[in-house]
């Protein structure tokens, strides 16, 4: 089923929680709503599943205008963070509560009912312990049945807020793996709300960016990793390295540096923000003459294949991080405390008055 949201508006007395928003979801698709805390991802979520009604703007499944339905015309399935299982029920049945629970018309047999639920722990790999109840099951386990249980009534769109918040990382992740192969194998169109960029970057086909009621971006992990279209992106998505400079030339001068910036070169003496990802910065042990900013390293943390280095500018005082392979480090036979040199080497220039930074 796909989902579209065409200008939605929603107020909490004068706060504006949601400003006109619009956004199309395919069929099939795994969408993650990702924002810091407050940004509207839930009042978001709970308008596309009718528990919150919206100010203006309309909520079309299939083509066709839901916004007037209740919550149980739209056959979506939930999962909240804490999705309380009922306690004084086995995990059997609570899967099966949903399809018991329907009017005697409507109900499938208990046969149809056992062989669903079944199917369901098998799909959440939970088959020997259908007769535990929730308080015999880890958090990871009681999530995976919330999850069976809101597969149960076959919805066409699931919708999660936070499902996985409140467990540790280790079982965070696994849970996201099962929960990206689950939506490979099963069809259904999923919007999953989290405040974690790396749970978004790694389960998601495409990532909407959610801040102050207002979407900042849409676009798949490497879309919006790599191309943030504002500052607000560019931090919200990962570490990032500011380095102040102006306009001179058609080049912008940071300290001595000196880089080519073609879309602003026009823009003399302006002051401007370069945006570069640890990753993207290059050290030298020497100047070479190339102007290179000068640095001292701080602190080095060494472990795996990757060499974070922390790092203060010496022209200008400013904290740096960089990220380097475990081979160049040896290469370059660096060491805490010493003076290097360098560079931004992929970055993305703004203006900060086009922005509020
Ligand atoms: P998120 O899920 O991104 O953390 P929410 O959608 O829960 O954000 O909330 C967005 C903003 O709307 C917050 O500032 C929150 O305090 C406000 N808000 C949410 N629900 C209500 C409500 N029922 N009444 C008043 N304010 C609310
Ligand atoms: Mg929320």
């Amino acid at each position: 089923m796909s989902i579209e949201v065409t200008n939605v508006n929603k107020a909490f007395g004068s706060f504006k929680a949601l400003n006109h928003i619009d956004l199309k979801i395919s069929t099939g698709e795994l969408v993650a709503l990702l924002g810091p805390s407050g940004s509207g991802k839930t009042t978001l979520l709970r308008i596309i599943a009718g528990l919150e009604t919206a100010d203006a703007g309309s909520i079309i499944f299939d083509g066709e205008d839901n916004t007037e339905k209740s919550t149980q015309d739209r056959k979506v399935g939930f999962v909240f963070q804490h999705y309380a299982l009922f306690r004084h029920m086995t995990v059997f049945e609570n899967i099966a509560f949903g399809l018991k629970v329907r009017p005697s018309k409507l109900r499938p047999s208990k046969e149809a009912i056992n062989g669903k639920v079944r199917e369901l722990l098998s799909l959440v790999k939970m088959e020997e312990l259908a007769q535990r109840y929730p308080a015999q099951l880890s958090g990871g386990q009681r999530q995976r049945i919330a999850l069976a249980r809101a597969l149960a009534v076959e919805p066409k769109v699931l919708l999660l807020d936070e499902p996985f918040g409140a467990l540790d990382a280790k079982v965070r992740k696994d849970l996201r793996r099962w929960l990206r192969k689950l939506h490979d194998e099963y069809p259904i169109t999923s919007v999953f709300v989290t405040h974690d960029q790396e749970e978004a970057l790694d389960v998601a086909d495409r990532i909407v960016i959610l801040n102050q009621g207002k979407i900042e971006q849409m676009g798949t992990p490497e879309e919006v990793y790599d191309n943030p279209v504002n500052p607000f992106v560019y931090n919200f998505l990962g570490n990032v390295n500011l380095f102040h400079g102006r306009v001179h030339n058609g080049k912008v001068e940071i300290g001595s540096l000196k880089l080519d910036i073609p879309e602003h070169a026009k823009k003399d003496n302006k002051e401007i923000v370069s945006y570069s990802r640890p990753h993207d910065i290059e050290i030298s042990v020497e100047d070479e003459g190339k102007g290179f900013i000068p640095a001292e390293i701080l602190f080095i943390r060494a472990l795996g294949p990757v060499v974070n280095l922390e790092l203060k500018r010496t022209d200008s005082g400013d904290y740096l991080e960089a990220e380097i392979s475990k081979e160049r480090f040896k290469e370059l036979e660096l060491h805490e405390k010493q003076k290097v040199y360098l560079r931004p080497k992929d970055f993305r220039v703004f203006i900060p008055e086009d922005y509020v930074i």
